[in-house]
């Protein structure tokens, strides 16, 4: 593998769906929804080895680099989310109309007039 790309973590995420789409293709293998998804799995297998063959490996590197960022970023709402779901029954969450800022306040306070801290535009929510 001197001077090729190899394996990344863009390359496993590629194999997984890989698998995937193969294992729904074979469930579905009677319908045209199956034979869709054998293509979009050969497709996925000749783009999972190409990367991995790939001498530019300065462009393969830049792809999975901004792959890990895009996911960084999910997996990092995704925990924002999460926070917010297990606070649900304590506080509520606004959001700023004009920065679309959002801000916590306790529940069970009735209408309030909430400003916000980012931008100071304020905004009236039943809390
Ligand atoms: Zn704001």
């Amino acid at each position: 593998m001197a001077g090729r790309n190899g394996n990344d973590q863009l390359n496993r995420l590629l194999m997984f769906a890989d698998v995937i789409a193969l294992l729904l293709a074979s469930l579905l293998s009677r319908t045209a929804l199956g034979s869709v998804l054998y293509v979009l799995a050969l497709i996925l297998l000749v783009l999972t080895y190409y990367r991995m063959f790939s001498r530019d490996v300065y462009r393969r590197r830049s792809e999975n680099e901004r792959y890990l960022r895009e996911k960084q970023k999910f997996l990092s709402r995704l925990r924002v989310l999460r926070e917010r779901w297990r606070q649900r029954k304590d506080y509520r969450f606004f959001t700023c109309p004009s920065c679309k800022a959002v801000m916590r306040v306790p529940r069970g306070k009735g209408r309030i007039r909430v400003v916000c801290q980012k931008c100071g535009s304020t905004f009236t929510g039943k809390s």
